[in-house]
């Protein structure tokens, strides 16, 4: 068997020790003579299986008792358009950050269902930086405050959540979700696509603080009410079986591995390392964000002579170092190092980096 290293930004690589298990546990489960592809949801092996996974992500991320973790399909772009359809109720007017791309669609989509005030935008620095503290522009009266804590595609993150006050806090933490402990009582949802660390596409999670729930509108969709998803325990419909039980194997291997405070030990290592590599090249590479507000789970960066890319490309495939191209909206190069990109895989990437530039610089 042979392993690259994968700086996919989602679907993004796993733990190979999760993907092991899943291989020998794929067509006969537990002695239950079945694969959990082919389970009944509601049957007594897939509860099982579905209560353990829910157990280990409130364990993981400390999610308090008023808390209600859903397991939802839609991907977080789906989330879009639910929080507005669940929280924005009679006020019909939200907050929103604006700090890259990811935001931009969070907007667009808010603002079919009612009015979107800018807190903040860092749109004319090309989103890279998070705007001063004190411009920001917060509703007292808003239905919520929505940001994203981090910017897969600009490698933008916040180094600590806003304070809202009373108003709640609703977070696209999709790109940064289990990187490092967070104060869940300080979020009214945190939501996430599964594919970049949590485990495979299919699956969304929603983590919503029990207040919030049953507040949508008459007209919301029932597959988009989140009261509805609660209600039935993420059971309405068919949910995204496999991916809710790999996504388990996950957060059991984050447990064995000493939990989230061991992750964002090891995640800031990587991500200083890179940086480093990136910033004493003397120019060789570069990464555009605001120092304060670097991501620690997707890197980007270019290069000087932009006609290398191609080359440096090729070069690292061949090494094993595959899907580094940036995204297409920004060129260039781009390193995302979730959770299950192990140190080796960064430093190996480092090395290549440096004798790319000592043979080209
Ligand atoms: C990938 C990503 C999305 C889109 O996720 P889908 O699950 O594909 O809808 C939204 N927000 C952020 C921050 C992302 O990284």
């Amino acid at each position: 068997m042979s392993r690259i290293y994968n700086f996919s930004a989602g679907p993004a690589t796993l733990p190979l020790a999760v993907l092991e298990q899943v291989q020998q546990e794929l067509t006969d489960w537990h002695g239950s003579g079945m694969s959990v592809m082919e389970m009944s949801h509601r049957g007594k092996e897939f509860i099982s299986i579905a209560e353990k996974a829910e157990a280990d992500l409130r364990e993981v991320m400390e999610i308090p008792e008023h808390y209600k973790v859903l397991f939802l399909q839609g991907g977080a772009s789906s989330q879009f358009a639910m929080v507005p359809l669940n929280l924005m109720g009679s006020i019909r007017k939200a907050d929103y950050f604006d700090t890259g791309a990811w935001s931009a669609k969070a907007i667009k989509e808010a603002a079919r269902y009612g009015h979107i005030n800018i807190v903040a935008s860092s749109k004319e620095q090309s989103y890279t930086t998070i705007p001063d503290r004190g411009l920001w522009e917060l509703d007292e009266n808003a239905a919520y405050v929505h940001f994203t804590p981090n910017e897969t595609i600009g490698g933008l993150e916040f180094d600590t959540e806003p304070d809202t006050g009373d108003v709640p806090l609703v977070a696209d933490m999709s790109s940064s979700i289990l990187s490092r402990p967070i104060d869940v009582s300080r979020y009214g949802i945190i939501y996430a696509g599964a594919q970049k660390n949590i485990g495979p596409a299919g699956l969304t999670i929603a983590i919503i603080r029990e207040d919030l729930i049953g507040k949508a509108g008459p007209h919301t969709p029932a597959m988009m009410d989140y009261g509805i998803h609660a209600k039935a325990e993420s059971m309405y419909n068919t949910p995204p079986t496999f991916a809710w039980y790999v996504a388990g194997l996950v957060f059991d291997w984050l447990l064995k591995n000493g939990g989230l405070s061991e992750m964002a030990k090891i995640n800031e290592r990587k991500a200083t390392a890179l940086y480093d590599c990136i910033d004493s090249s003397g120019g060789f590479y570069s990464n555009p964000v605001d120092k304060a507000y670097r991501s620690l789970m997707n890197v980007p960066f270019v290069m000087a002579d932009s006609s290398l890319d191609a080359q440096f490309l090729a070069g690292a495939t061949e090494a094993g170092l595959v899907q580094l191209k940036g995204h297409r909206s920004v060129g260039g190069m781009r390193a995302s190092i979730y959770n299950a990109m192990p140190e080796e895989g960064v430093n190996a990437l480092i090395s290549f980096m440096q004798d790319f530039q000592n043979k080209n610089g």
